[in-house]
């Protein structure tokens, strides 16, 4: 049954329209993020007790939680300090044992609990003699009409909030499905979903399912609707889009492309020219393009999109190219200088602090100051950081905009770059490898391009995890390759956010590392230098002046010097696996042999066992996989990226299947 067209469906409704809650009840709900009578029934138990089968007081352990039953034969409340502490205690008999339960420094307890009382508890022993586990989950049961939603039967338990029992919401949410169980209609339009129970059905085997395994049936039925939903949401945008835009025609003539790949110094790798072969189809199509070129580090994404800026300029077309910071803008910029200028291009740099002074490096070269933007023709590639999108700077006649590692930038900037222009083309890379799982949620509106192949004659990089006791041979060895003309970065973990006291610490560092390694030069980089010094620094670095570099993460994005072959990383367990992964991806650019080495002490197996996973592999769509497996998906990519969005039932680490079905149907659908 669906409600009329008309009226606000009843699931609609504020849950202070059902029986039983008032405006404190209300308050309460909302700070779980449930507003409605909808959100209710969707609210997700955290997990399940077989209330059919207990465990004997007597056969408790300390190994893993469990839920026991029993009857209250004593309590008491102890205070001490003055009555600033105290110690609630219950102690509970099944027949078999006692069990003692506390709560430390919560003397209201004592309101919940009555001698005589037959109680749930969920908890693990911290001791055996006697029986006493603290702070445990509890639940007094109570006879009554009602007693069969509790007791008996696979009970969920929920999230709560403080002031909100357990029971209560348990039977409310009962009474609300009783109510309402027959309004819950299937999603429209329907999906054809021959092997998924019905969404109100799911939703009843979610609260009150009569087997466990009840509970994943439900619960994948339940996460394909947020996932078809999310692709139908994200198809539709793409197809109205397409509908309103128009193309620009940027699929060029190769008049520069030609002289360009001639000068490169390199051949594309057949990887770089299948992803171009797929951009030019873009380019020159009906639809403005919106594709993501995903490559692992060091796959040459850069020259992928100076060919696709080349094709759209030869159409007379200007293009924007902005990158996440200023050291990664400047280095594109010098780039982009030396491979377009001899083709007539005009290049200019749009960072916070640089724009004055790139004007006068060029007069220094005796090369003409660029044209205020006003006077421009076409044949301009502006390159910038998010200065770019600033109001006062206009592109004019864009026709390509391309975001380097895009995963730093949020949805919201990439869309406003776009509205530069009239429709141009989108060009979005990333570094960073996404898992299938987020690639098809969070992208579903661009189509993917992968580089899945490495340029040749690079040096391998080999991995190496290292306790501090062993850094004074790792200092040696770096100084042994270092005399050889190569160059190291070391990096210290975040500061560029933080106070005065870490950058004491860096500083402090950088005076150590000049020591260590004196005669030789080294530098220091991090987010607070102003954006000439960083200029000057990265200036000395890539001419071999300075030899090693001590730097704060801020190096992670695609800084390129191919003789840096020696990355250290300090404190190691403080990066997530796929930053370390980037960070690593700054050597192993060159012919030589590479050598990346994570110092860390951390003593917990977790952290050992994931940097372990970087000796062993170099492969980033492996690393993010793990990664996202150990860290979640919020972590993976930054908080920057804000388009993830929340999943009650949905699981982007396991459900691939799931996402893919969702992704199929929803093309079904529209
Ligand atoms: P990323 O994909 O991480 O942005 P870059 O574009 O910075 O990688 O490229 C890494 C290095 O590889 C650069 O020094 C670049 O000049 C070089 N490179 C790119 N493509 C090729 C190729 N086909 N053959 C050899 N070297 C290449
Ligand atoms: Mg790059």
């Amino acid at each position: 049954m669906s409600p009329p067209e008309n009226k606000i469906s009843p699931l609609k409704q504020p849950v202070t329209s059902l029986w039983g809650v008032g405006a404190e009840r209300a308050v309460q709900l909302a700070r779980l993020e449930i507003f409605t009578v909808e959100d209710l029934l969707l609210h997700r138990p955290k997990r399940y007790e077989d209330r059919r089968h207990f465990r004997k007081i007597a056969e408790l352990t300390k190994d893993e939680p469990f839920t026991a039953r029993g009857t209250i034969v004593a309590l008491g409340l102890k205070r001490f300090r003055g009555g600033q502490k105290s110690i609630f205690e219950i102690i509970l008999d099944d027949g078999t044992a006692r069990l003692h339960c506390r709560w430390w420094n919560l003397p209201f307890m004592q309101n919940y609990f009555a001698q005589g009382d037959e109680v749930f508890v969920f908890g693990k022993l911290v001791e055996t003699k006697p029986r006493t586990m603290d702070h445990p989950e509890t639940e007094v049961i109570e006879g009554g009409e009602e007693s069969f939603i509790h007791i008996n039967r696979i009970a969920s338990i929920y999230p709560l909030t403080e002031g909100l029992p357990q029971r209560w919401l348990r039977g409310t949410i009962w009474r609300t499905l009783e109510k309402f169980e027959n309004q819950i209609a299937e999603p429209k339009p329907a999906p054809d979903l021959k092997f998924f129970p019905a969404r109100a059905n799911a939703i009843r085997m979610t609260h009150f399912p009569e087997e466990l395994t009840d509970v994943e049936i439900a619960r994948q039925r339940l996460a394909l609707d947020e996932f078809v939903a999310l692709q139908i949401e994200m198809q539709s945008r793409r197809k109205r889009f397409e509908a309103n835009a128009k193309a620009l025609p940027c699929g060029g003539d190769n008049r520069l492309m030609k002289p360009f790949l001639a000068r490169l110094g390199f051949k594309l790798t057949d990887a770089q020219t299948k992803v171009l072969r797929e951009i030019r189809h873009d380019l020159s199509g009906a639809h403005p393009m919106r594709r993501l070129l995903q490559g692992d580090v060091g796959s040459g994404k850069t020259a992928v999109a100076a060919c696709t800026a080349l094709m759209t300029l030869e159409s007379g077309f200007n293009v924007a190219l902005m990158a996440p910071t200023e050291i990664l803008a400047e280095q594109h910029w010098r780039n982009f200088v030396r491979w377009f200028e001899p083709l007539g291009v005009k290049i200019e740099l749009r960072t916070g602090s640089r724009k004055e002074e790139k004007s006068e490096a060029r007069t220094a070269k005796n090369e003409p100051a660029p044209s205020s933007h006003f006077t421009l023709r076409a044949s301009h590639l502006f390159i910038g950081t998010h200065a770019l999108l600033t109001s006062g700077f206009d592109l004019p006649e864009l026709g390509l905009a391309i975001i380097d590692e895009q995963h730093k930038f949020g949805v919201a900037q990439r869309e406003q770059l776009v509205r530069k222009g009239n429709y141009p083309h989108l060009l979005v890379m990333t570094a960073t490898p996404i898992p299938r799982t987020l690639g098809l949620t969070l992208y579903g509106d661009l189509d993917v391009s992968v580089i899945d192949e490495m340029p040749g004659g690079r040096g391998e990089i080999k991995t190496f995890v290292r306790s501090t006791d062993k850094l004074p041979k790792v200092i040696e060895f770096i100084r042994e390759k270092i005399s050889g003309g190569r160059q190291a970065f070391v990096v210290y973990p975040r500061v560029e956010d933080s106070g005065a006291k870490e950058l004491k610490a860096v500083t402090t560092e950088f005076e150590n590392l000049q020591k260590i390694f004196a005669p030789f030069r080294v530098g220091l980089l991090y987010g607070r230098l102003k954006g000439p010094e960083k200029e000057t620094v990265m200036a000395d670095f890539r001419a071999n002046k300075i030899r090693v570099l001590l730097a704060t993460s801020l190096v992670e994005v695609g800084v390129d010097v191919p003789n840096a072959t020696l990355l250290l990383v300090e404190n190691a367990e403080m990066f997530g696996l796929a930053q370390l992964h980037q960070l690593r991806g700054r050597i192993g650019r060159g012919a030589h042999e590479s050598f990346c080495i994570l110092i860390s002490d951390a003593k917990n197996f977790e952290a050992r066992q994931r940097l372990k996973i970087l000796e062993e592999t170099n492969d980033g769509f492996k690393i993010a996989e793990a990664d996202l497996k150990l860290r979640g998906p919020g972590e993976l990519l930054g908080r920057e990226q804000s388009g993830l969005p929340k999943f009650r039932f949905g699981n982007l680490i396991e459900d691939l299947d799931l996402i893919r079905r969702a992704k199929a149907l929803a093309g079904q659908i529209i």
